[in-house]
């Protein structure tokens, strides 16, 4: 009989599921709407999800939950979260208790990078580092197979570090939200970068549109792409010095941006105390897939079923 793994991206605004074999292949899909600042109600479609997979491949699945924040393994609560409901909640001992089985739990960044390490674009490296550039600007480590939480729980968290040999416009920086100015998420996240952009006497544009600007010849936007290649080389060279990892998977909505993969290891070479310099810098390979994909290899084939 085939072990099914199932995965559970646990989102803002849905709860996705899927049931992955012993080879990553994904079986089944389900997705609910996340029942918005409803604990309980949380709980329990999660376990509906489950019930609802398990019925179609039979019962006994190994569950892993991406999460928004982190449980914190003195406690057993949840922190950090932006679904703000969860926060202060013992969601790992109320999942166990409603699906009667043991459930491993991990934050949605650190799933993204499992997910690239065990079967996605750095599938057979070692010491991997996973970065999004989104929204916010987080990031995991993987070595192993395996997710380093570390003391704090905040392994990888590198978007609030200060950007690293900051020119004379770039001191002290934007102020950021969490009451620093200057940090690598204020140049490097989404709004960062259409902020820069109009800094720079652009127009009020989106990402994308700045980036359909440069393709199509505005020096502008050019310019403001060439700039954000250059800052994320040095805030990655800082990464690098530190883990030496064999390689760097970018996600969130900026890893689209495809000049980076070519522009930004020819930036980092100033800023690495290395000759030679074998790590890559890689897209993702399961994009929106890569919370429950992560999620479900929490239990490693020896584990499952
Ligand atoms: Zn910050």
């Amino acid at each position: 009989m085939t072990a099914f793994r199932i995965g559970i991206d646990l989102g803002g605004t849905k709860i996705e599921a899927a049931a992955l074999d012993d080879r990553g292949a994904v079986h089944l899909r389900q997705r609910v709407p996340t029942p918005v600042g409803d604990y309980a109600g949380t709980v329990a479609a999660i376990a509906t999800l489950v019930s609802r997979i398990e019925s179609e491949i039979g019962a006994g699945s190994s569950v892993g939950i991406a999460i928004p924040g982190t449980i914190v393994s003195a406690t057993g609560l949840v922190k950090n979260a932006n679904s703000v409901w969860l926060n202060g909640k013992p969601l790992g001992r109320d999942v166990e208790a409603a699906l009667g089985r043991p459930v491993r739990f991990a934050n949605d960044a650190n799933c993204f990078v499992l997910s690239e390490a065990v079967d996605g674009a750095a599938a057979g490296c070692g010491t991997v580092f996973g970065v999004i550039l989104g929204t916010g600007v987080g990031g995991g480590i993987v070595v192993g197979g395996r997710i380093i939480v570390g003391a704090n729980a905040i392994t990888g968290e590198w978007g609030h570090n200060p950007l690293p040999a900051p020119q004379p416009d770039e001191w002290p920086g934007p102020p950021c939200y969490c009451g620093r100015s200057g940090c690598i998420e204020t140049f490097l996240s989404g709004r960062g970068l259409v902020a820069d952009h109009q800094r720079h006497r652009g127009a009020a544009l989106d990402g994308p549109a700045i980036a359909a600007g440069a393709a199509a010849g505005d020096a502008v936007c050019r310019a403001t792409l060439d700039r954000y290649a250059e800052r994320l080389a040095r805030a990655l060279a800082g990464v690098i010095n530190i883990l030496d990892p064999d390689a760097i998977v970018l996600g969130g909505g900026l890893s689209s941006l495809s000049h980076l993969y070519d522009e930004v290891p020819r930036h980092w070479v100033r800023h690495i105390i290395s000759d030679t310099i074998v790590t890559r810098l890689l897209p993702p390979v399961h994009g929106d897939s890569s919370g429950v994909r992560g999620a479900a290899w929490l239990w490693r084939p020896e584990e499952a079923g």
